[in-house]
């Protein structure tokens, strides 16, 4: 398709008096990488729920691959990977029998699943811990692991709601060039949310969220520019007004 995978137009959402999201506009483009960077309480997991269909939003538009939540939800899910925030896999069976319940799910057997179980372990280098009890992963390996499930489906979109939490530095980089060389291999578009500035470095465009609002999106290079500075995490104080969070490795 040439259109946008993902398209926010003035999207709203309100818990009781909170305004999570004031209008909230955003397209990603097809391949394309975006990182939604903000502090956190900026609103990046209720944007990231509503693109991911999990609710509705007040107000405004949402459209993934040119369709709405309200009348095309399975075929708009058929097409999307997500990886949420919190861990999902089930620890008793081993990573293989997780992979092969999701794919069931998308209605895929037998060999044809086999090929994409055995492609996107490829990709994240994981071919080795695929017949292991997920138990005993590492928390770092768990989530690789989540990944590869999302992309089972082989979807033209992937969310993924700060996936590295908890994960240490190296683990974390290692992440990165897992997704750029999932993109760069199979086009798919990433909406990747964070509050580590370090983790959009790389990303094609950086949408920066703040108080419930998109205050501005670029390239790394643009964004440096617009603050006048020389790396991105002055840029991200200069524009917004927040000192960035530093990563807590829980592992
Ligand atoms: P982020 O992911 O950037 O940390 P969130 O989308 O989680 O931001 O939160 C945005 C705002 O909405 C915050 O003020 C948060 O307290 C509020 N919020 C989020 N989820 C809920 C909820 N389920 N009920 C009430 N308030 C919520």
């Amino acid at each position: 398709m040439t259109g946008p995978v993902l398209a926010l137009n003035d999207a709203r959402k309100s818990y009781g008096s909170n305004e999570a999201l004031k209008g909230v506009s955003l397209d990603i483009a097809p391949g394309e990488i975006v990182g939604l960077l903000g502090p956190n309480g900026a609103g990046k997991s209720t944007l990231f729920q509503i693109a991911s269909g999990l609710f509705a939003p007040d107000g405004g538009e949402v459209r993934l691959f040119g369709m709405s939540y309200s009348d095309r939800a399975s075929d708009i899910l058929k097409r999307l990977g997500v990886v949420f925030q919190s861990r999902s896999l089930d620890l008793d069976m081993s990573v293989r029998a997780n992979l092969k319940f999701h794919g069931n799910l998308f209605g895929l057997s037998g060999e044809a699943l086999k090929q994409r179980i055995d492609d996107a372990a490829r990709l994240f280098e994981v071919t080795d811990l695929i017949d292991k009890p997920v138990r005993t992963l590492s928390g770092g390996n768990q989530r690789r692991i989540e990944i590869v499930r999302a992309l089972l489906n082989d979807p033209g979109l992937l969310l993924m709601d700060e996936p590295s939490t908890g994960l240490d530095p190296t683990t974390r980089k290692l992440l990165g060039r897992h997704i750029r060389a999932v993109r760069d291999e199979r086009n798919v578009s990433i909406l990747w949310a964070t509050h580590l500035v370090e983790e959009v470095e790389h990303a094609d465009r950086i949408a920066l969220i703040v108080a419930g609002r998109i205050i501005r999106t670029g390239t790394p290079a643009e964004i440096m520019a617009a603050a006048g500075t020389d790396n991105l995490t002055d840029a991200y104080i200069a524009l917004t007004g927040t000192k960035p969070e530093v990563a807590l490795a829980a592992e």
